[in-house]
């Protein structure tokens, strides 16, 4: 199974990818996750990608193609992957296939999540991590607050700083700008099955489940 997991900040594309990724036991490749990583361990990616993602804006085509390019010919990807938040831009979608094309890989899942903006940037708003494990969770939603449910991890709870509001609504301009025309690059080349990312995350699920099923 290989997905592409595409739809704006905020709209599920992390959770839903991590469930699929274990049901399918396939590869979840999180760029986001892959460049706070580096941010993390401070490798010369991560020193040059720091401000660009705490301002909510788009590392270079060149960089992240060849990522994904080097990611894509690992043993690990064989089994199938879902990519999250790849292609960001219309020439990041050009050079996928044509790595796809290299790979000998023709059948990939499209799956567009969508959802109302002002929703998005209330559940943005309102999204905590966890910085030992990465996990996140609506700050309304946590119980206990001093702890994390997914690692037991105490205190670990930060808002990323693209997180906050004026970050959000420049990302979701980024979004609308660059990577929402990836779609109407993909439009009659492609499959695109949209899916209403406004639901319950378990029937978002259901509802992925149902039309990859039916996009055999
Ligand atoms: P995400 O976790 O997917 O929301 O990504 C967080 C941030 O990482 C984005 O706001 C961008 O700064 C950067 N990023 C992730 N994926 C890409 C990509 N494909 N192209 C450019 N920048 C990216």
């Amino acid at each position: 199974m290989r997905i592409i997991l595409f739809g704006s900040p905020g709209v599920g594309k992390g959770t839903q990818a991590k469930i699929l990724s274990s049901k399918f036991n396939i590869l979840h490749i999180s760029t986001g996750d892959i460049l706070r990583k580096a941010v993390k361990d401070q490798t010369p990616l991560g020193i040059k990608a720091q401000s660009i993602l705490n301002r909510g804006e788009l590392i270079s085509d060149d960089i992240m193609i060849s990522l994904i390019k080097d990611t894509l010919q690992q043993p690990l990807c064989e089994n199938g992957f879902i990519l999250d938040g790849f292609p960001r831009s219309t020439a990041q979608a050009i050079a996928l296939d044509a790595m796809l094309k290299e790979l000998n890989i023709q059948d990939i899942h499209l799956l567009v999540i969508t959802a109302d903006e002002e929703e998005l940037v209330k559940r943005l708003t309102e999204r905590r991590a966890c910085k030992n494990c990465g996990s996140l969770f609506n700050y309304n939603d946590i119980k206990d607050k001093t702890s994390c449910p997914v690692c037991n991890a105490e205190n670990s709870f930060y808002q990323r700083d693209d997180d906050s509001e004026n970050v959000i609504r420049h990302r979701m301009e980024i979004y609308k700008q660059t990577t929402r025309p990836v779609l109407d690059y993909y439009e009659g080349k492609k499959k695109v099955i949209y899916i209403n990312g406004s639901d319950k995350i378990e029937n978002v699920t259901e509802n992925i489940l149902s039309k990859l099923e039916l996009d055999k």
